[in-house]
């Protein structure tokens, strides 16, 4: 791990002094930069455990005192702000639903004010890059210093495999425009299923992340909050041990590279998902050709597409030789295709 590294873990929320402690003591050798717990909970349907308010706040002070750790909380109003600061809270983070929201970030920053605390900013939960970025701008001109950002995944309709789609190339992006703010990643809250919670921390290392948020709770089952995505803080601890930071193995001038690598990955992805949808859309002209008695090729459209390419290629700098190489194998596969699906079906 590298030093620099920003490990925050704790519950997603303070249930009860004892739930609060039984975590903190599970993690008091864990390397901690912050201990977390939600006292304030943003919750999607009323009537939804709203979480215990200032009431955790000596709960919170006792960890400090007993345990030895940081502490942080979420942030949504003004007045969260002020009893944080009264309370002597180490850090504070601005939640997904709250950074959607820019009259609510201003709120915050203005209230932000003049103070000298390290504040993260969530991601929002709409894959917008630009609200991102706007609320920790709003943050910097209310002069925070010490600013972070977590990464916690977006909002997709039709979103099955994880909780919030992790969308890798938009933090990319984010890391690639804020170079100087530590990128952290939530991986609880990005999968909601604490067996995936393992790999997306290790995607995240892979893109040279700066650090880690995870919910960790005594009895994850139990949860009042969240109960699937966290884990033990024994699992959390075996989970530090098997990330591979391959930096350490390489040594460190090995990391960007390592980055970049983890960046191509996500883009062939990406490339491959969308060949996948054009030959599906491909097989599905086919069929239609051999409804209407239309051939295969046809040239016309072909030499369309070949110039249509060729401009695009133009526009983005790319060589058009090589783009017309790639357009030649796509359209073979895509001939193969049509024929295979006529074939398949007559049979
Ligand atoms: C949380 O960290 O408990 C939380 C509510 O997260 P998010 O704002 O990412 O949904
Ligand atoms: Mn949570």
């Amino acid at each position: 791990m590298k030093a620099s590294f920003t490990l925050i873990a704790g519950p997603c929320s303070a249930e009860s002094r004892e739930q609060v402690l039984a975590a903190a003591e599970g993690l008091k050798d864990a390397g901690l930069s912050y201990f977390r717990a939600g006292i304030w909970k943003p919750r999607t349907r009323p009537g939804a455990f709203e979480g215990v308010g200032s009431t955790g706040l000596p709960w919170l002070q006792e960890v400090q005192r007993e345990v030895g750790l940081k502490v942080c909380i979420e942030v949504a109003k003004p007045r969260h702000i002020e009893e944080a600061l009264e309370a002597g809270i180490d850090m504070v983070w601005v939640g997904a639903r709250t950074t959607a929201n820019p009259f609510q970030v201003q709120d915050i920053a203005d209230a932000l004010q003049g103070v000298n605390i390290p504040v993260a900013v969530k991601n929002p939960t709409q894959p917008d890059l630009a609200l991102w970025s706007g609320a920790v701008e709003r943050m910097q001109r209310a002069g925070i210093q010490d600013l972070m950002a977590v990464h916690r995944g977006f909002t997709v309709h039709g979103q099955k495999t994880y909780r919030n789609a992790p969308l890798w190339q938009i933090p990319i992006d984010f890391r690639n425009a804020h170079p100087d703010i530590p990128l952290l990643n939530d991986p609880s809250h990005i999968t909601g299923q604490r067996d995936m919670v393992p790999d997306v921390a290790q995607m995240s290392v892979d893109l040279g992340f700066d650090g880690l948020m995870v919910e960790v709770h005594p009895d994850p089952d139990q949860a009042w909050t969240d109960a699937a995505q966290q884990l033990t803080p024994k699992r959390f601890v075996e989970l530090l041990q098997e990330l591979d930071f391959r930096s350490d193995a390489q040594g460190a001038t090995h990391e960007r590279l390592a980055a970049l690598r983890s960046e191509i990955d996500v883009i062939d992805e990406a490339l491959v998902e969308l060949l996948a949808r054009r030959m599906g859309v491909s097989e599905n002209i086919g069929l239609y050709k051999k409804d209407h008695g239309l051939t295969i090729l046809q040239n016309a459209r072909w030499k369309q597409i070949l110039r249509q390419s060729a401009q695009l290629a133009e526009g983005q700098g790319l060589d058009a030789a090589f783009i017309e190489d790639v357009y030649k194998a796509i359209h073979q596969a895509s001939i193969a295709a049509q024929r295979k699906v006529i074939r398949d079906r007559s049979k």
